[in-house]
């Protein structure tokens, strides 16, 4: 299915649409409607389980922070992007996009080189025609009112902040990691793609704070990984072959690139769908020595979804350095490792990738059960013959172990699968005539769309550890 498909799924299903339609709309700001909202919770819940496994302790921290904080980040100096606005039909843009877009393969680290790159290229506005000069600097900072007050534009400040608070509850030990979820605001010069480029965004972000010689296990990796170094060599090997060869550069990376990787695959990406790419030294951000992308082929364009950055010790040294705060340990800066998950996006392009129409024409979503935002749903065959009765009451008991059930007598068997199929609901249980003689009712299953009979105990033994134990019940 195209882009513009699962746009128009988000719409009419509810899973997202534009913010302040009724006021004629506000570029780079999107509602979550009903099934998007537990669509968005069932993925920070799968990545806050991986995390926890690994020992991770959890933060949540204000979106509004003064200038200081950004003064010592760099971020008031350096969080910008080059832009250039069209001098005839005023359309603004943001330099990298454009330029990629035209299928110009440079990088402008300076507002000259992209004036430079405009002329080389003798580039012209793709609305109007008219030719483009004059690039400049457009800082992505929120300011709030007329205090020294921003909105933050990444979550990781109020962990880098903290992270004295952070080594006690940790009981002085280290590794340490932290993670937040949590809004971060950016003025983005040209919003587009719907959740791809947003004015507010939520992230989920990780710190992992460490020694220089505490040690992570090798990545224990099992599956090979679509590789695009900055050299333009393309590989695919095993986060842990990366490792050993050289091509990333320490264990810690290597470690949550791998996590990431895994993350990544357990919410429903296939392999060949994503990639990491290495940024080229022009293209990291202020903090960072080594960046790697997770990029998702969306619409014809590969899109960053996690960002996996090394940050040494930059950010705990220039806090430090700013607000006299000793962050060190026996006389070490803790060094930092951040893999940063775009939630939007990821929530976007997994609804991308699941997305296809069956043979017979119908649509399926077909997300991994660990993330539906429905887990099951339950019709009576017919709406009569007290089936309907039978189904509501098995839907009550249903219920009360798993709330995020749906019951649904209106139209057809068929229609109603359909509907189902369509929002990514992997089970649906139907009440029918032998239902009455022998407490039995039927389990489809989305993918296969084969059904199984079982007896309505079973199931409720089955629902209470959703969805493993009905999954099995397909796996022959
Ligand atoms: P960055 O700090 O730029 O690496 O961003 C971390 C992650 O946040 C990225 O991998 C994206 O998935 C997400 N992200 C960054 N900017 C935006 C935006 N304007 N809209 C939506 N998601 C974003």
């Amino acid at each position: 299915m195209s882009f513009d498909d699962v746009i128009e799924l988000a719409k009419r299903r509810g899973f997202f649409w534009p913010s302040y339609m009724i006021y004629g709309g506000s570029s780079g700001f999107y509602d979550y409607g009903p099934l998007g909202t537990l669509l968005k919770d069932n993925i920070i819940a799968t990545w806050k389980r991986e995390y926890a496994r690994e020992g991770a302790i959890f933060l949540d921290t204000p979106v509004i922070s003064p200038a200081d904080v950004f003064r010592a980040s760099g971020h008031l100096e350096k969080f910008s992007d080059i832009a250039v606005k069209c001098g005839k039909c005023g359309t603004p843009y943001k330099f990298e996009s454009l330029v990629k877009g035209l299928g110009i393969n440079e990088i402008a680290k300076t507002v000259d080189e992209a004036a430079a790159i405009l002329e080389k290229y003798d580039v012209k506005c793709p609305k109007c025609g008219e030719k483009l000069k004059n690039p400049y600097d457009f800082n992505l900072m929120f300011r709030v009112g007329s205090n020294d007050l921003y909105l933050r534009p990444e979550t990781a400040q109020g962990i880098f902040i903290n992270f004295k608070n952070l080594y006690n509850y940790a009981r002085n030990s280290m590794p340490i990691i932290v993670c937040q979820v949590g809004k971060g605001f950016r003025n983005e010069i040209s919003p587009r793609q719907a959740l791809i480029r947003m004015r507010e965004f939520s992230q989920a972000e990780v710190e992992v704070f460490y020694l220089e010689n505490d040690d992570f296990p090798a990545p224990d990796s099992s599956t090979e990984l679509n590789m695009l170094r900055n050299t333009g060599e393309l590989l695919k090997m095993k986060v842990s072959d990366a490792l050993k060869s050289g091509i990333i550069g320490n264990s810690v990376m290597a470690y949550f690139l791998n996590k990431t990787y895994e993350i990544l695959l357990k919410l429903g990406f296939q392999p060949d769908h994503i990639r990491a790419r290495e940024h080229d030294p022009g293209e990291r951000a202020h903090y960072s020595s080594e960046t790697w992308d997770f990029e998702y082929l969306l619409d014809g364009d590969w899109t960053e979804i996690v960002g996996v950055s090394d940050r040494g010790t930059y950010d705990l040294g220039r806090h430090q350095q700013f607000s006299g705060e000793n962050f060190q340990i026996d006389g070490r800066t803790p060094k930092v490792v951040e893999p940063s998950y775009g939630l939007d996006r990821i929530l976007l392009t997994i609804m991308d990738s699941s997305y296809y129409r069956r043979e017979n024409g119908y649509k399926v979503l077909r997300l991994d059960p660990h993330i539906s935002p429905i887990h099951m749903a339950i019709f009576p065959l017919q709406k009569r013959d007290d089936l309907d009765r039978i189904a509501k009451d098995l839907f009550e008991k249903m219920k009360n172990i798993d709330p995020f059930i749906f019951y649904d007598d209106s139209g057809n068997i068929g229609r109603r699968y359909a509907r189902q199929d369509e929002i990514g609901t992997p089970f649906c249980v139907t009440v029918d005539y032998q239902t009455k003689d022998d407490e039995t009712v039927t389990i489809r299953e989305r993918d296969s769309t084969s059904q199984v009979r079982v007896r309505i105990s079973d199931l409720l033994e089955r629902i209470r550890s959703f969805p493993d134990s009905l999954s099995t019940l397909f796996s022959s």
